[in-house]
C-alpha cells in the first residue's frame, strides 16, 4: 500500500540556529529532489542511502537556504519509510519557508506524533516504546499546546467552536431525517443546508484571512515603491531605512535595479522593493526594471505610490493607477516642501486610496505613514514566540481542508447528490476544526496516544 508523505520540522523552533525538516513517505525522495538542488548537480535519487549531501533549497525561483540533506531510504530510517532530512542554517523565518515549499512539493504537514505513529505502525517500536518517547517529550509539548492555546485565545476558538456547533446540527438533522423519514422531512432542505453552508465558509475564509495577517506580522509586510523617475522613491527609501543606501540622482530613470531592503517602522517589518519608475520605456535595461516592478506589483501585500508633486500628473502616473486600482495602496504626495503643481483631487478621482502629504527630503509625514500601514495591516497588536508558528500552520492546514470539505457539500447539493453525501463532507469539515481545538472526533487507542506528540516527532 502506498503511504502518503508527510513533512514536519523535527527541532524547537524557538532558540535553535538550525532546524530540521523531516520528510517522510513513499515519495520522500521525490519532494526533497524538486526543492533540494544538489551542489554536484546530481539528483537525491540517484545517491546510496544513508548518506549526506550538501546544496539549496530553493522554491522555484529563488534559492531559499543553504542546506544538508540526509537521505534514509526505509526501512533503514526511523519511520522505516523513505525518510529524507534537510538541515536548514537560516532561523526560524527560513525554516518556515522550506517546510511550506516543501508541503507545495507534494508532501502534506505530519499529525502530532505521525513519525512515531507510523514507527509503531511500521513494527519500528512497540507501544510501550512510543510511549516512553511520549514522556520524553510530554513536557516540551505541554508547553507548544500551551502556546497554541494561547493564540486561540477569545475570538477563534469561539467562531471555530459555533462553526461545529452548527455544522454538528445539520449532520444530525440529516441523520435523523435520513432514519425517520416520516416524521422529518429533507423536502427543501439542500437549500437551507446551501445557505448555512456558505455561511459558514465565509466565516472560515475570514479566519484565514487573519492568519496571512499574522503572517504578514511575523515576516514583514512586502512593500513595493512606484512612482514615476525622480517623484522621490529612493529618497523615501533612504528616509525609511535611515542611511543613504539606494543612489538618489535628479536623471529620470536611472534606479535601475530593483533595490530590496527590510525596514523596520517599529515594530512593523516592511520588505521593501524600490523599483524603477513604471512607465513606457524604449530603453532595454530600464524595461527590465518596468518588467520586474509589474511583477512584484503583483505580489505585494502593500504599494507605495509616490507622487510628485512638483511636477503635474502625467501619462507615467496615469498608468500607475490604473495599475494599483486592486491594490492595497497608499498614495504618498512627496515633495511637499516644494509648490504643488499636482491635482490631488484628480488623483482622488482615480484612485480611491488614502493620501498623505510626505516630503522624504525633509523627512515630513513619516508618522502619518507609519499609522496608515498600523491602520491596515494590525488590527489591534498581536504578539508572536517562534513556538507558536507550527501550530499556526497546523492551524491553517486544517480550516483550509474544512473549507475544502464544506465546497464539496455545495458541489454535492448542486449535483443532486443523495442526502448521505453531504453528511460525509460536513464530517470531515467537523473534524478538521475539531483538530485545532483539540476536540477529535475519533479517539481510538492509536490516535489518543500519538495526537499527544509534538510535530516532528
Ligand atoms: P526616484 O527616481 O523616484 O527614485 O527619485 P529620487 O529619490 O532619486 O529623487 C529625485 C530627485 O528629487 C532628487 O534630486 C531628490 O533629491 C529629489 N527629491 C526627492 N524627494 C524630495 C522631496 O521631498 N522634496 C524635494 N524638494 N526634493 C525631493
Amino acid at each position: 500500500m502506498k503511504t502518503d508523505t508527510i513533512a514536519a520540522v523535527a527541532t524547537a523552533m524557538a532558540g535553535s540556529g538550525i532546524g530540521i525538516i523531516r520528510i517522510s513517505g513513499d515519495d520522500a525522495i521525490t519532494v526533497a529532489d524538486s526543492v533540494f538542488q544538489m551542489k554536484s548537480g546530481r539528483k537525491l535519487s540517484e545517491m546510496p542511502t544513508h548518506t549526506v549531501h550538501y546544496g539549496y533549497v530553493h522554491d522555484g525561483e529563488e534559492v531559499l537556504d543553504e542546506v544538508m540533506a540526509v537521505l534514509m531510504r526505509g526501512p533503514k530510517s526511523y519511520t522505516r519509510e523513505d525518510t529524507v532530512e534537510i538541515d536548514c542554517h537560516g532561523g526560524v523565518y527560513v525554516v518556515k519557508r522550506v517546510l511550506e515549499t516543501v508541503l507545495l512539493h507534494g508532501a502534506r504537514l505530519a499529525e502530532p506524533g505521525e513519525f512515531t505513529k507510523r514507527a509503531f505502525l511500521n513494527g519500528r517500536i512497540d507501544l510501550s516504546q512510543a510511549e516512553s518517547v511520549m514522556d520524553m517529550i510530554q513536557a516540551k509539548n505541554e508547553f507548544a499546546l500551551k502556546s497554541s492555546m494561547k493564540q486561540l485565545t477569545g475570538f477563534v476558538s469561539e467562531t471555530i467552536r459555533e462553526i461545529r456547533a452548527e455544522v454538528l446540527h445539520e449532520i444530525a438533522y440529516i441523520e435523523s431525517a435520513l432514519d425517520d423519514p416520516e416524521h422529518i422531512s429533507l423536502e427543501g432542505y439542500p437549500s437551507r443546508l446551501r445557505a448555512v453552508v456558505e455561511e459558514i465558509s465565509g466565516r472560515i475564509e475570514k479566519l484565514l484571512a487573519d492568519s496571512d495577517n499574522g503572517r504578514i506580522l511575523k515576516e514583514g509586510i512586502s512593500t513595493v515603491i512606484v512612482g514615476k523617475p525622480n517623484a522621490g522613491k529612493s529618497s523615501l527609501l533612504n528616509t525609511l531605512v535611515g542611511e543613504e543606501r539606494a543612489i538618489v540622482t535628479d536623471i529620470a530613470g536611472t534606479t535601475r535595479d530593483v533595490l530590496e531592503e527590510q525596514i523596520n517602522l517599529n515594530g512593523i517589518l516592511l520588505n521593501v522593493t524600490d523599483t524603477a519608475g513604471i512607465r513606457e520605456t524604449e530603453d532595454v535595461v530600464e524595461k527590465i526594471g518596468v518588467q520586474r516592478a509589474k511583477e512584484y506589483l503583483k505580489d505585494a501585500d502593500l504599494v507605495i505610490y509616490v507622487v510628485d508633486t512638483s511636477t503635474e500628473l502625467d501619462e507615467n502616473d496615469f498608468q500607475i493607477m490604473e495599475l494599483l486600482s486592486d491594490r492595497n495602496a497608499i498614495i504618498l504626495m512627496n515633495k511637499s516642501d516644494l509648490e504643488s503643481k499636482t491635482d490631488a483631487a484628480e488623483i482622488k478621482k482615480r484612485l480611491d486610496k488614502r493620501i498623505i502629504s510626505v516630503s522624504a527630503k525633509e523627512r515630513t509625514g513619516m508618522d502619518e505613514l507609519e499609522a496608515a500601514i498600523r491602520e491596515m495591516f494590525l488590527h489591534g497588536q498581536v504578539s508572536f514566540d517562534d513556538e507558536i508558528f507550527i501550530t499556526n500552520v497546523r492551524h491553517k492546514a486544517a480550516l483550509q481542508a474544512a473549507l475544502d470539505s464544506l465546497r464539496l457539500v455545495v458541489q454535492s447539493i448542486e449535483d443532486g447528490m443523495p442526502e448521505d453525501f453531504y453528511s460525509i463532507d460536513l464530517m470531515n469539515a467537523y473534524g478538521e476544526l475539531g483538530s485545532i481545538i483539540g476536540e477529535a472526533v475519533e479517539d481510538d487507542l492509536v490516535n489518543e496516544i500519538f495526537s499527544k506528540f509534538c510535530m516532528g516527532k
